[in-house]
């Protein structure tokens, strides 16, 4: 037993030093190809709704709209066909273009050793209640630490990135398409962008699928000249690929906002809850106040802003500075009873063990 966790260490180890040889070559090569790749994205997004609205959409449901208002069927099927092709144009694509915009443009918010000295008292109150008892606690989760290159104090939630080369607010990922970090201040833009591109795509996709099939087939279709049949082809195909990657990325963040994760801490959650398991303790997440409330703290819906603002492009300031976090004060001290429940944040400093 002993030997083979000697063994499991040193494949560990070894795996450890591969991965950051890796990340020493691939980060300078995601940094130069960042530009690069924004300009890909954004060409995606012209190229794929183009070739939707002056080459496939004329000979589909613009078509149909125009021609069979004698047939009661078509009438109606060629009528949304038509409304759709229009949302599609006048909602879906400013909300796309706009989100995409706000995600490359919006800094996701730099670790700044000034800030971050302001807020250390506010930072310390959480850390400090933590030692009352000895259930899983704020302090456990995010426990005080501090960056090397940045020469800085990180506060909860923030990672440092090696291609940005800077500590960032609640790290989400990096993004090559957006060429910087998904994080406090653009980690909504970036999620109304890929629930937009989404929308977008599987419906140019479903629309093109016809065309696609008779292009397809036929070397020379009727219906479309040479040049417009490889269009057909490639929007069918490139709207196909990016709803199927973009999406399952939208269902994965939509994942994370109901549980009040980021993408970095979902795997160091689930880290921390087996080391907590064999401690005999339960993990429970801080951070996460229920699916509906999640999503309402993430796409900051009030009584001044309702659902439907997510509907319109709209800027976003965020209500907090990303360095300190009002559930993690309030969580600092929270226990887990004797029977495994989860007491309310409310009832702070009550020991472990304890009925709450
Ligand atoms: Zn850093
Ligand atoms: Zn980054």
């Amino acid at each position: 037993m002993q030997l083979l966790d000697r063994l499991t260490a040193v494949v560990m180890a070894a795996l450890d030093r591969l991965m950051n040889r890796l990340g020493d070559i691939l980060d300078p090569v995601i940094r130069w190809c960042g530009p690069l790749m924004v300009a890909l994205a954004a060409a995606l997004i012209v190229t794929i709704p183009s070739g939707y609205t002056w080459v496939i959409a004329p000979n589909t449901v613009l078509k149909f709209s125009q021609t069979t208002h004698d047939n009661d069927d078509f009438f109606w099927s060629a009528w949304l066909g038509w409304l759709a092709h229009w949302l599609l144009l006048l909602w879906a694509m400013p909300n796309l273009v706009f989100n995409f915009a706000m995600s490359v443009g919006v800094s996701p918010g730099r670790v700044s050793a000034v800030a971050m000295s302001s807020s250390a008292s506010s930072a310390s109150s959480y850390i400090a209640q933590t030692d009352l008892n000895s259930s899983a606690t704020a302090a456990e989760l995010y426990p005080p630490r501090s960056c090397q290159p940045c020469i800085v104090s990180k506060p909860p939630r923030a990672f440092h990135c090696t291609i940005c080369r800077s500590c960032i607010l609640k790290m989400d990922h990096h993004c090559p398409w957006i060429n910087q970090c998904v994080g406090h201040h653009n980690h909504v833009y970036f999620v109304l962008f890929l629930a937009y591109v989404t929308i977008a795509c599987s419906y140019i996709c479903a629309a093109s699928s016809g065309p696609f099939m008779v292009c397809f087939d036929s070397p020379n279709p009727p219906e479309y000249p040479d040049n417009a049949r490889g269009i057909v082809l490639y929007t069918f195909s490139a709207s196909f690929a990016v709803a199927v990657a973009v999406g399952a990325l939208f269902v994965w963040q939509l994942y994370l906002v109901s549980t009040a994760q980021t993408t970095i801490e979902y795997h160091r959650n689930n880290d921390l809850r087996a080391e907590l398991k064999r401690m005999g303790k339960r993990f429970v997440n801080p951070l996460s106040r229920g699916p509906v409330q999640n999503f309402r703290d993430f796409f900051l819906i009030d009584v001044k802003q309702p659902w439907s603002a997510l509907l319109y492009p709209h800027t976003i300031r965020m209500p907090t500075d990303g360095y300190t976090w009002a559930q993690l004060q309030k969580a600092g001290s929270f226990a887990v009873d004797a029977n495994g429940a989860y007491c309310d944040n409310v009832r702070v400093g009550i020991p472990a063990g304890v009925e709450c």
